[in-house]
Order: structure tokens, then sequence, then C-alpha cells
């Protein structure tokens, strides 16, 4: 270890890798992104299409990790045949996990009345296929975490995490007991998010995760800019000065739980 790097490692939980504003300087992201500390990145599938780009960008580095799946954003784009497809996909390409997939309840995402059955179709089968092959899951949860916890008490047993968590510090309790890792990532260090904040005070980090949402969802540093993983110690910094905890205990742990939840 070089004077230069950081004394502890961190797992990006929640990064699209795969992005193409990644194409020019992919290597010099993960380059970054391993001299500040990170060790593994994990890559949510979207779409059908961009399984297999997952699947080769995985193959060429062994510290980013695939996982398949249907996100709701884009149900409207989803044929339900893609289920069938994803089904296969995870049998002949064991990811690490299934998603994301999840609700996204946001007005524009509901041009049709039957839109949000239409997401929890997709949401539930995902889910179906994590149980049969004992995969955790990867939940986009938007406008929709009610929704979301009363579909995965339809699926007891189910491990996974909520990525970007949203909701309220009880609705955090309730996910926790239900066996899911809240999962934090650049909105934390925006002081009007204060729900947000006071749900990093308050959950144990044996139940947290953190993230980048990279090429998304960029801290308040970076703002407006394009996201990536080495970004995520600005995460870790704020999450560590609001539990006034140590930066190396927060990284250990949540690198631990990332390690125990995709058994990486
Ligand atoms: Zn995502």
């Amino acid at each position: 270890m070089t004077a230069s790097e950081p004394p502890y490692q961190l797992i990006d939980a929640h990064c699209h890798f795969d992005a193409e504003v990644f194409d020019n300087d992919r290597a010099q992201v993960l380059e970054s992104a391993i001299s500040n500390g990170i060790s593994d990145i994990i890559i949510p599938g979207t779409e059908r299409c961009y399984w297999d780009r997952i699947k080769c960008l995985c193959s060429q580095d062994h510290r980013l990790h695939a996982c398949y799946g249907l996100h709701p954003y884009w149900a409207n784009r989803h044929q339900l045949e893609d289920i069938d497809a994803l089904k296969t996909y995870i049998e002949i390409n064991r990811p690490v996990a299934i998603g994301e997939c999840g609700l996204d309840f946001r007005k524009h995402l509901l041009p049709e009345t039957d839109s949000k059955a239409r997401q929890l179709t997709f949401f539930e089968a995902q889910l179906g296929l994590a149980e049969e092959h004992h995969l955790p899951v990867v939940i986009h949860s938007v406008r929709a975490t009610e929704a979301v916890i009363q579909t995965l008490q339809k699926f007891k047993g189910l491990r996974g995490m909520i990525h970007s968590y949203s909701g309220s510090l009880e609705q955090a309790r309730q996910l926790i007991d239900l066996g899911f890792y809240i999962s934090l990532g650049g909105s934390v260090t925006y002081e009007n998010a204060s729900k947000l904040r006071k749900v990093v005070q308050d959950i144990p980090l044996s139940s947290m995760l953190l993230e980048t949402d990279a090429p998304d969802q960029p801290d308040k540093q970076h703002s407006g800019q394009r996201n990536e993983p080495s970004f995520i110690r600005n995460t870790l910094e704020e999450i560590a000065r609001l539990r006034e905890e140590s930066i190396e205990d927060i990284a250990k742990q949540t690198s631990a739980n990332a390690r125990t939840l995709f058994a990486i």
C-alpha cells in the first residue's frame, strides 16, 4: 500500500459502471476507484439488452460483480418474455444478485392506469426468481416504499438491499426486520435531506451499505457532474460525521455487509 492510499477498503454496492458515459475512460475511472480504496463494485442490470454488456465487463475484472434484472423505470419497455429470458440467463451466468427491480411511482412513469400493476408484475416475478435461485435482490424504490414493504411481506425469507434509500426511519426498521440492508449514496451529503440523515444516524451499522449509483446521484461536492465510484469517499465521510463514528469502522462494517449479502 502506498502512502496516498486510504487505510480502509470500501465496496460500491450499486454502480452502473456499464453505462455508455464511462466508455471513453472506464479504465481510468476504475484506477481512480482502486486508489481511493474501493475493492469491489456491484453492477446492477436494467434491461435485457444490457445484460451481455455487464457480463462482458465483469468477465474482464474480478473486482466487478454482475446483477441481472429488469428496472422498474423501464417497465413499459420490458416484455413479459424477458422474465423467462432472465430465468435462463441467471441459470447460465450466475450473478451475485437479481436486480435492480422494484417500484417507481413517480407520476411521469405512470402514464396508463395499469402502470403500477405492470411494475408490480415484473417486481414480483423477479422476487420469485430470487427465491427460487437463492439469490439476494437489489431493489429500486422511489415514492413506493410502502408498496415495496407490502410486496416483500409476501416473500418472507428473501434477502437484499434497498438501493439509494429514500423512505422514513420507521420504514427502514421494517425493511431491516424483513432481512434487507439500507444502502446509502450521495444524497446523504445534502443538508436538506433531513429525513434521510435521520435514517443514517439511527439505523444499525450492521444493516448499512454504501453506494454511488454512478453515473447518477452525485454527492453535493460533485453536484451536476458525472458521478464515479471514487466519489463514495464523500458519502463515507459524511456518514462518519453524522454518526460520530470513525471512517474506518464504517468502511469495515459496510464492506463486510456487502460481502455477506453478495457472497463475494
Ligand atoms: Zn441503479
